[in-house]
């Protein structure tokens, strides 16, 4: 009998999560069934929006359940197969992480051709955040010559490759992130023209102000709250915000009290708009042409922070909360290397 290690949700946080709202349980897996095929997990993806998820509410995707194995991105193997388009040793991605093995449906899983770039980093640069930076620079913010953009959570998995591809055509790159190595890192090997720590900095519009005295003409927000209120308040005329993520945000107990200064947002005809990735799925091709051309020519670069062992899966999410994480979080679920 095989037996799935999960990681289930056991309460519903309130404000910052703990390790007490998680529990590792142990479960039989039951033998496969004909079309279904058996996938041992060798890394997971740890996210920030996981968080909206633990709420009970109902968002664009359903709220997780109490007291069941999570749900998250994962890239494996196939271990057993009862599907004749999957073979032993296929790598698979899927939304069925937070558990080391699992029996999926063959619609649960995409073949991965990884060619020379390792598997992990179809969860990061050549998966979905990195989806997200594309969708949410080019066609969501309408990236336009001259533009000169501004970028939250900058050393993360998503802002790292908006930043990067900004660069590549040709823009003035402000960001913003937390402490003087993710600075360095930003400045030094990504080339951004003027970096933030917005946590050493008194007044974060200040800041901004002082770093594009031209204004900005992009904002992409990873972060929400402060980083938004500073944005509007420097933007240009006819700036375009691609609302990504507002981690500031997800952990609030009580109602936010940034951003202050919405009616700028008429006076200066800005245009606000969010999106979630997955609704832009008609971009997926140009995504993974440019991806695979740029990283072929050495254009990209990125960082992982990994934390081994399915069991310390909810310190790495707790961890993005806190800055933990220097580029793409990840929980590596191979057998330990002697
Ligand atoms: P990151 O790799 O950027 O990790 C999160 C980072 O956020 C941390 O490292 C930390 O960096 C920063 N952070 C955490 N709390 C705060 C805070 N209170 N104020 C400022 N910065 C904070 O995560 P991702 O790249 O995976 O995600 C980035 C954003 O994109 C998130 O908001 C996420 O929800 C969103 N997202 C949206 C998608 C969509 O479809 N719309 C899809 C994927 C992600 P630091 O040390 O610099 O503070």
């Amino acid at each position: 009998m095989t037996e799935s290690k999960q990681i289930h949700l056991i309460n519903r946080p309130t404000g910052l999560p703990s390790k007490a709202d998680f529990a590792l349980v142990t479960a039989p897996l039951p033998p496969l069934a004909d079309g279904e095929i058996r996938v041992r997990n060798d890394w997971m993806s740890v996210d920030p929006a996981m968080r909206g998820r633990m709420h009970d509410v109902e968002s664009y995707k359903p709220p997780f359940k109490l007291n069941e194995a999570l749900y998250g991105l994962a890239i494996g193997h196939v271990e057993e197969s009862r599907h004749p388009d999957f073979q032993v040793g296929d790598i698979v991605r899927s939304e069925l992480g937070w558990r080391d093995v699992v029996n999926a449906p063959a619609d649960a899983l995409e073949k991965i051709d990884v060619g020379e770039i390792p598997p992990q980093a179809f969860l990061g640069i050549a998966g979905m955040p990195g989806m997200t930076a594309y969708v949410g620079l080019l066609r969501i913010a309408e990236l336009k010559p001259g533009d000169v953009v501004f970028v939250s959570a900058a050393s993360g998995a998503v802002g790292s490759l908006v930043c990067q591809i900004a660069k590549l055509k040709g823009h003035k790159v402000i960001a913003s992130a937390g402490g003087p190595e993710k600075v360095a890192y930003l400045k030094d090997e990504l080339g951004v023209d003027e970096v933030i720590d917005y946590k050493a900095e008194p007044s974060l519009t200040k800041a901004l102000a002082r770093a594009a005295p031209e204004g900005i003409d992009v904002y992409f927000d990873n972060v929400g709250g402060d980083h938004l209120q500073a944005a509007i308040a420097v933007a240009n005329r006819f700036a375009r915000f691609a609302i990504c993520g507002m981690i500031s945000q997800y952990n609030l107990t009580g109602a936010p009290t940034v951003p202050r200064n919405l009616v700028l947002i008429m006076g200066k005809a800005l245009k606000l708009q969010g999106y979630i990735v997955s609704f832009h799925e008609d971009m997926k091709p140009d995504f993974q042409r440019d991806i695979h051309q740029w990283l072929a020519d050495g254009k990209l670069k990125w960082k992982e922070s990994v934390v081994e062992g399915l069991e310390n899966a909810p310190d790495a999410l707790i961890g993005l909360f806190t800055g933990n994480n220097f580029g793409k979080m990840l929980v590596d679920l191979r057998p330990a290397q002697d």
